[in-house]
């Protein structure tokens, strides 16, 4: 990061804060959890929160709920995500992860420091706000899950529902970069699993079995086709098959075929339209081959609606943010994130408006590389680290004292 940009923005995040903020970082970072085995990580940030006057209690499992109190004024939710993904990390860092085969790869460590940053500054510094912070620490994004748990677990029964329910999460972009849009932000998320069942039996006979491998094969090949001849080519769906199981030896027909299908979608009559579509020619090829099938949702996953930032209060969070990593920087993506986040449950439940960003957290030298830096997901994804703690605790106190100015201060920083 080059000294320029850390001084368009950092000098928003007092020092001290930062520090805890990025110790609490490393350490996540270097002991991530998988979805729902949060324990260590649920424990960090109960112990960071501890010097805070924030009430914690645990939610949804492994999650948490930190609500900080400060007089009259409105309820406003920032969530944090708190779950590793199952990746061998090869980034080299000094504080990689000490667990192999998990890792901190879609950066909800600089989530999770981050909100612990805010909710400490917004705790020293009271007369910057008022009102009531809900920090929302959520467990098992990547599986889905740890939104309708901490809903299902009475996640609002001490503070009622917010007025406003905010996330942010991190970008394989340059460090100073907020990509911000109102409307269709996310897209909705739907696996199915499927079952083809047939006769197995000698590879050398085929005639006495019903084979199941052509039989699924086939569905591949078609199911291609909802994207190419169904859907409106100005529609975003994407489908993919990422997994596909049969069969143990060449000379031998299995008996069975399962293989998973998933989907990204943002207008849920486009998203009815692909499930229609995904039933229908599974169904026909199975009895096109005298097979049986059997559809079931994806057991690993549930179904995540899609994200919709409400235009009102994204307006406001693209001014406060604007007002930190200046107006040229707070843009929308070139392009619809075909990306899910589980973040949808919270107005999909209660309709709360929400608003979700991402931010850049790459060392801008290494985002311009002729070789793309490695993204979410990927075992190299190496964030700089105190840049995007840096950004990610400016950009959630720049909204959320925005979102919850004292009377009579409407107009600072929105
Ligand atoms: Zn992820
Ligand atoms: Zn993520």
């Amino acid at each position: 990061m080059t000294t320029t940009e850390q001084q368009t923005w950092g000098r928003t995040v007092d020092g001290t804060v930062l520090d805890e903020a990025l110790t609490l970082y490393r350490d996540l970072h270097q002991h991530p959890e998988l979805s729902g085995e949060e324990h260590r990580t649920q424990a960090a940030v109960a112990a960071a929160l501890a010097a805070t006057a924030a009430e914690v209690r645990t939610c949804g499992g492994t999650g948490l709920v930190a609500v900080l109190r400060n007089g009259a004024g409105p309820v406003v939710a920032m969530r944090a995500d708190l779950d590793a993904l199952p990746l061998l990390e090869d980034t080299g860092l000094p504080y990689a992860s000490a667990h192999p085969g998990v890792m901190h790869a879609c950066g909800h460590d600089v989530h999770t420091a981050s909100l612990v940053g805010a909710m400490t500054s917004l705790d020293r510094n009271r007369g910057t706000w008022s009102g009531t912070l809900i920090g929302v620490f959520q467990p098992a994004e990547e599986n889905g899950a740890g939104a309708l748990a901490m809903l299902d677990d009475g996640l609002f029964d001490d503070t009622g529902l917010p007025e406003v329910f905010l996330g942010q999460h991190v970008a394989a972009a340059p460090l100073g970069r907020v990509l911000c849009r109102p409307g269709w932000f996310l897209a909705a998320h739907r696996s199915w699993r499927v079952t083809v069942r047939g006769v197995g039996g000698s590879g050398a006979r085929p005639h006495l079995a019903r084979d199941v491998v052509v039989a699924a094969a086939t569905m591949v090949v078609r199911l291609q086709t909802v994207v190419a001849r169904e859907i409106d080519p100005f529609r975003m769906v994407v489908l993919t098959i990422g997994d596909f199981h049969a069969g143990t030896k060449a000379s031998v027909m299995p008996s069975e075929a399962v293989f998973s299908i998933s989907s990204h979608t943002y207008e849920p009559e486009v998203a009815e339209r692909v499930r229609e579509a995904v039933l229908r020619i599974v169904q026909g090829e199975a009895a096109a081959s005298g097979v049986e099938v059997h559809v079931e949702q994806d057991p690993e996953i549930t179904g995540i609606p899609a994200t919709w930032n409400d235009p009102a209060e994204n307006a406001r969070a693209a001014a406060a943010l604007a007002g930190v990593f200046g107006a040229e920087a707070v843009r929308p993506p070139e392009d619809p994130l075909p990306a899910s986040d589980d973040f949808s449950q919270y107005a999909e439940r209660h309709g709360i408006p929400s608003v979700i960003w991402n931010f850049g957290v790459q060392d801008p030298a290494l985002h311009a590389a002729a070789v793309p830096a490695p993204r979410n997901h990927d075992a190299r994804f190496a964030p700089h680290a105190t840049g995007a703690v840096e950004a990610g605790i400016a950009a959630a106190v720049a909204v959320l004292t925005a979102r919850l100015a004292p009377a009579g201060a409407e107009a600072v920083g929105a």
